[in-house]
């Protein structure tokens, strides 16, 4: 017995019947739908994948993380006088 999960999605419309949050993703058979539960509108789900070179900007070493942060230098009270 197979039971899809659908989700709402927060503030879509219905490119058919143009009403708001009535627009619902559920997967089925490895593939994403989309489906509207005001006027039955379903619609395959194309979803672009990142490319994998974009993970590896992730990874910052220790010194890459101190060169982009910046000591805060304290103002000395005295110099105000
Ligand atoms: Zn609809």
């Amino acid at each position: 017995m197979f039971k899809a999960q659908k989700r709402f999605i927060a503030g879509a419309v219905c490119p058919r019947c143009s009403e708001m949050d009535k627009l619902t993703v559920f997967s089925e058979d490895g593939k994403d739908f989309r489906e509207c539960v005001s006027c039955g509108f379903k619609e395959q789900m194309f979803l672009q994948s990142a490319p994998k070179e974009l993970e590896t900007r992730v990874n910052l070493t220790e010194e890459e993380k101190l060169a982009e942060t910046k000591p805060v230098r304290l103002v000395d009270p005295d110099s105000s006088n």
